[in-house]
Order: structure tokens, then sequence, then C-alpha cells
């Protein structure tokens, strides 16, 4: 495949939002993770410190760029030259979403395609959301998520941060 964007808040970024990004890294010559800056939508992460773990954790890898965006996505990929969003499904109740969203997309630019990519087993129940919910609670989320991501969330939410 050509290059393609792969989109999302990254608040933060888990063990399956890599596992999609490697993999798309094998069969795309680009992938630009983009993360969204919607003011609108409360993250836990600055815009800055998301940027800063996805740029960390994908440095090895050599065509894996990074930036973020806050405009509606397609406007952004279509200025970005680019024609293909990847999205990830991990179960049944991604779909509806994820298949209203691509709907969507394509109504509003019908060069872009979407395409998904199923998650591997591992992480078909991760989220961000549910990795902030656990460290709040003071659980061990050292699994699922990149050891600068852990520090972080501890320092943050997980021993008596905001
Ligand atoms: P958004 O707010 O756009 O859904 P996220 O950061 O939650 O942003 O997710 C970005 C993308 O990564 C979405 O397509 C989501 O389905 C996918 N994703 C998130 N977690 C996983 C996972 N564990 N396995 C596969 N895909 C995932």
């Amino acid at each position: 495949m050509p290059q393609a964007i792969y989109p999302g808040s990254f608040d933060p970024i888990t063990n399956g939002h890599m596992d999609i990004i490697r993999r798309a890294s094998t069969i795309c010559d680009e992938v630009i993770v983009a993360i969204s800056n919607n003011p609108s939508k409360k993250a836990l992460f600055t815009i800055e410190e998301r940027l800063a773990f996805v740029k960390e954790l994908t440095k090895d890898i050599p065509n894996v760029t990074v930036e973020s965006f806050n405009t509606l996505l397609v406007e952004y990929v279509a200025s970005r030259n680019v024609k293909v969003i990847i999205r990830g499904l991990r179960a049944l109740t991604d779909f509806e979403m994820e298949f209203q969203m691509a709907l969507i997309n394509k109504k509003l630019k019908k060069d872009i395609e979407t395409v998904f990519m199923v998650t591997c087993t591992d992480y078909s129940y991760l989220s961000s959301s549910i990795i902030k919910e656990i460290a709040s609670f003071g659980g061990d989320i050292s699994a699922l998520v990149s050891p600068i991501v852990n520090e972080a969330l501890m320092k943050k939410i997980g021993s008596g941060g905001e």
C-alpha cells in the first residue's frame, strides 16, 4: 500500500496501538500516526505529551512519522495528499461506530479509503480508557503499555497525581 494515516486520540498510546502501527508499517510505504488535538475532547495527556510518547516509541521504525491535527480528519488527510486511513478493529462494539465514520468520511471525500486492521488477540480487550481506569486504581498496567507511558501514568494518576 502507499502512504496511510493512522489517526486517533492516543491518550495514551497502548501496546494495542503499537501492534497496529508495526503491522501497518510492514504493508505501507509510509505510516503517518496522526494524533487528534481536539480541545472539546478532554484528554488526560497534553498533545505535546502524546506526541512525545508516540515519537519515542516509533523512533526505530523508519517509515513511521508522527503528527498532530486539529481539523476534520478527511480535510487533514486530503491536505497531506494521502488516500488511505487506517483504523483498528477490536470487537463488534467498535464496528458500528467505525462503519458510520468510514461511510461519512467517504461521503465527505470520495477518493479517501478507510482500511481496517483487526487487532491481535492479545490486545483485543485493550483501550486507552481501560488503561487509565486501571491505573487510577493502582492496578498493574506494565504488560499493556510501554515503560515510558506506564511511568507517566503513575506520575499523573497512579500515585497521587491529578
Ligand atoms: P479514537 O478516539 O479515534 O478512537 P483511539 O486512540 O482510542 O482514538 O484509537 C485509535 C485507533 O486505534 C482506533 O481505530 C482504534 O479502534 C484503534 N485501537 C485502539 N486500541 C486498539 C487495540 N487494542 N487493538 C487494535 N486497534 C486498537
